[in-house]
């Protein structure tokens, strides 16, 4: 007999093969394909006649086969099948189709799926004036397809017709592997299996749907329930949810008249009860985590007069109200005897680093080392120099001696490397700056009180935790107090998972006397005019930079960092080249995001395409081409090529100085230094001086082949402008193949210098997966709910579980608080291993 946790290859028609090539995409179980949820549903049970169809929209249509063929074109074979009912026809157009010349018979019953678009002929009516056009003439490019079962099906086609026909029927996306023939698992094929193990868990069980009260399902049950519930009954009951089984019952089969509109959006109660549970889990799960934090030791640290007086020698400057606000929320923190796990956001340029110094004195001030972490050598060595620079001069109150600051960074050399981790070994150093480095198993702290991490989101959820780990030389087992501060505006949704373990402070303001940067877009052919105005922007004392996407030539198959995303340009047809400007990270995207439910399919996937691709017609042979992220036959304009053709060309006299992450750690610090010190005019670089790059005197970012940027990264990169008083600009020059999506990013960034805004748009276009680049390695994946659609859900979620794990309803049975429990280990364990670590 059938469980949820029966290993998929015992269910019926699945076998050894299929579940290989399941398990390749996570489905091990009988539980794991249950929650596979359809992606979208056809009402055939009430399919829309062809003369009420609109050319334009997404349609099911149901017709018969009147005819087809395949046409032989210079561009390659075209496969036509034409569908009628009535006088209605739709004509289903395939390029490349030569597979599907034996697949229909004349009179067979079609289902379709695609974009309506008006036909040649109707078209040439409208153009007439004829009323013609409205009688129902349409073509759709590629649609799905499922032939229906025929009235005299025999054998299994005949037991599963109740399946295809005459009710709601759920379209999957295809699971990937094949049928020991060769075939792909259709949604036909999924049907009949989750049919057949709904019949199969419901054998010798009372037919219908169990109760949504206390029992049977949990309590005196002698016999195991086939699908155990999750959630306790009290907390269903308060909701208005569903129970688990009728849940997956109905997102699978929907009953006749359920509402179409709700099960597309993924609102009818069934869905929002899977929703909910897996969000439930995983804020539980956060929500214990942060209690456990609260338990831990941590240093109280005080802050009397003579910390105050510390502080106040060294501040260059009024801090702004929002640094104030968000410093007092820092100080709170530190003063307690748990350790401080707080995450301080705020946009490019709004201050955080002083309020990172003032914390980093407070640490100091209490006998304490404080250390601060950076994503690049490059900015780790500013940081330390910016730190001596406000430190100089200083003397603190307790010693009665100046701070004393070190630099780590792992391109020291060996001896110079031991020197500094002895002394901070030994408690000589307070303040120690660096890069990962200071991870590494040798750099113990002789009394770690304080750690902050600059541009969090540029180091994995991972590292943020090895470090916080990290246990003092002395053995003490005092967590140091953990301050994490990102310039990547995370949409609410996201700071609730990926940084639900932590406090939030925002900065929402910015530093008096800016001025608003000035964003143009222009092309290449128009770079004569950019350097004009780079020149003049000079010839006033001020500073550029040049960015491109690449260090080297357009073959350079290593981008700076994590270069994102450029989605491949929308193929109408699969007889376009795939590898125009396609990257690795476009194609993995797509088969990322496809992964979930419906409304996973990112934006930017042309419906058509996501469609197809979630059928599995379509995808794999792509995505596989487009794998190599410099398959590119357009040509790059890169860092290092356009530094030698300005030298000598369109800004020949300027000083221009090169920068990119494959120079030496003292050629780059030599360089920053140099353009720092305004020894260089215009920096020459790649992403390296995304973050943290800080020269108050450069007013012009030209960033070339912008359309190769993601949103999270322009934004960082404009912010190095616009940090003086000075009128500052932000120049985006395009390359050819500008995608709708980076047409998009471009506007976008012209728009609106709001972060926030942003963001969304970024998480919108690139789904939560992506958002943080492929770094980011502990955002959980879902199985049903969609951080972009289920908002309201995960709000929800929170609340109930923060009630749940604070004091558990009374009313909820003993039992089913246990089974919550051994839920969440289990979920926790399996799923979110990541967020664990
Ligand atoms: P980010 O938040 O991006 O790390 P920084 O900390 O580098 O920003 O600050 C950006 C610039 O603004 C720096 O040159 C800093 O000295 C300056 N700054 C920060 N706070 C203030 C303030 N309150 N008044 C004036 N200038 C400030
Ligand atoms: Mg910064």
């Amino acid at each position: 007999m059938l469980e949820l946790s029966t290993p998929v290859k015992f269910v019926k028609r699945v076998g050894e093969r299929i579940a290989a090539g399941l398990a390749t995409r996570g489905v091990e179980t009988v539980e794991d394909l249950l929650y596979h949820l359809p992606f979208r549903y056809e009402d055939r049970l009430n399919p829309q006649p062809m003369a009420e169809l609109v050319a334009g929209s997404m349609a099911s249509v149901i017709g018969e086969v009147r005819g087809s063929a395949l046409l032989r074109t210079r561009s390659g074979p075209i496969f036509e099948m034409t569908l009628g009912q009535g006088l209605g026809t739709v004509k289903c157009i395939w390029f490349h189709g030569t597979y599907l010349k034996d697949k229909f018979k004349l009179g067979q019953m079609v289902a379709v799926y695609g974009e309506l678009e008006p036909s040649r002929s109707a078209m040439a009516a409208a153009a007439a004036g004829s009323l013609g056009a409205a009688s129902g003439r349409f073509k759709m490019i590629q649609p799905q397809f499922e032939i229906l079962p025929e009235p005299g099906a025999t054998g299994s086609d005949a037991e599963f017709a109740m399946l295809e026909m005459g009710r709601i029927v759920p379209v999957y996306e295809s699971l990937g592997g094949t049928t020991p023939w060769g075939a792909k698992l259709t949604s036909k094929w999924m049907r009949r299996v989750v049919w057949s193990i709904f019949e199969e868990l419901m054998e010798g069980k009372p037919s219908g749907a169990p109760s949504m009260t206390a029992s049977p399902s949990w309590v005196g049950s002698t016999s195991p329930e086939p699908v155990p519930e999750t959630l306790p009954a009290a907390l269903l009951r308060r909701l208005h949810l569903p129970s688990r089984l009728e849940a997956l019952k109905a997102v699978h089969f929907p009953e006749a008249g359920t509402p179409m509109l709700e099960l597309m959006s993924s609102t009818t109660p069934a869905h929002r009860r899977l929703i909910f549970e897996e969000l439930f889990y995983l804020e539980l799960g956060l929500s214990l985590k942060r209690r456990r934090m609260r338990e831990r030791v941590g240093t109280a640290f005080t802050t009397g007069p003579s910390v105050r007086e510390a502080i106040k020698q060294v501040l260059p400057f009024h801090p702004t109200a929002a640094q104030k606000r968000v410093l007092g929320e820092i100080v709170a923190d530190m003063r307690r005897p748990q350790p401080m796990r707080r995450l301080l956001q705020g946009d490019v340029g709004s201050g955080k680093t002083i309020v990172a110094m003032q914390a980093a004195i407070i640490a100091m001030e209490n006998g304490a080392q404080a250390a601060l972490m950076a994503p690049t050598e490059i900015l780790a060595t500013q940081h330390y120099l910016s730190a001596r620079k406000l430190l100089t001069g200083a003397v603190s109150p307790r010693t009665g001696q100046p701070y004393r600051i070190a630099l780590l960074t792992g391109s020291l050399d060996p001896a110079a490397k031991r020197q500094t981790q002895g002394r901070i070994m030994r408690g000589e150093s307070q303040f120690i700056i660096g890069t990962h480095a200071l991870q590494e198993d040798k750099a113990g702290f002789s009394n770690l009180g304080l750690v902050i991490v600059d541009e969090q989101h540029r180091f994995g959820v991972q590292q943020r935790f090895k470090l916080m780990k990290k246990p003092g030389a002395d053995g003490i087992a005092t967590d140091p107090d953990v301050l994490a501060m990102t310039a990547t505006p995370i949409p609410r949704t996201l700071a609730l998972t990926l940084y639900g373990d932590l406090e939030l402070s925002v900065i929402d303001q910015m530093p008096p006397g800016r001025t608003p940067i000035v964003t143009r877009r222009t092309t290449g052919e128009h770079a004569a005019e950019v350097w004009e105005f780079v020149r003049k922007q000079v010839s006033q004392s001020r500073q550029a930079y040049l960015v491109y996407p690449v260090i080297e030539g357009s073959k350079d198959d290593q981008p700076e960092l994590d270069f994102p995303h450029d989605e491949e340009p929308a193929s109408e047809s699969p007889s376009q080249p795939a590898t125009r400007t396609a990257s690795a990270s476009s194609s993995r995207q797509r088969t990322v995001s496809l992964k979930g439910t419906a409304s996973a399919v990112p934006k930017n996937v042309p419906r058509k395409t996501a469609a197809l691709a979630a059928e599995g017609k379509f995808s794999t042979r792509k995505s596989a081409k487009t794998d190599n992220l410099f398959a590119t036959k357009t040509k790059l304009r890169s860092a290092t090529e356009m530094f030698d053709d300005l030298r000598t060309g369109a800004l020949a006299g300027l000083r221009l100085g090169l920068l990119h992450g494959r120079l030496s750690a003292d050629e780059k610090e030599v360089t920053m230094a140099r353009f720092n010190r305004g020894e260089i005019d215009v920096l020459v670089a790649t992403t390296v001086i995304e973050v943290g790059v800080d020269v108050a005197n450069a007013s012009v970012m030209v960033i070339d082949h912008a359309e190769r940027f993601g949103l999270a990264q322009m934004h960082q990169l404009r912010g190095r402008v616009g940090r003086g008083a000075a009128k500052s600009f932000c120049i985006l020059m395009t390359g050819e193949n500008v995608t709708p999506q980076a047409e998009a990013r471009l506007d976008a960034m012209v728009a609106t210098q709001d972060g926030f805004a942003l963001a969304e748009l970024d998480l919108t276009q690139r789904g939560p997966g992506e958002f943080f680049g492929t770094r980011q390695t502990g955002l959980p994946e879902f199985r049903v709910a969609n951080l972009l659609r289920d908002r309201a859900a995960l709000e929800l979620a929170k609340v109930e579980a923060e009630r749940f794990a604070a004091r558990p309803d009374p009313a909820i049975p003993p039992d089913q608080l246990a089974a919550v429990w051994a839920r969440l280990k289990h979920q926790w364990q399996r799923r979110y291993a990541l967020v664990e670590a």
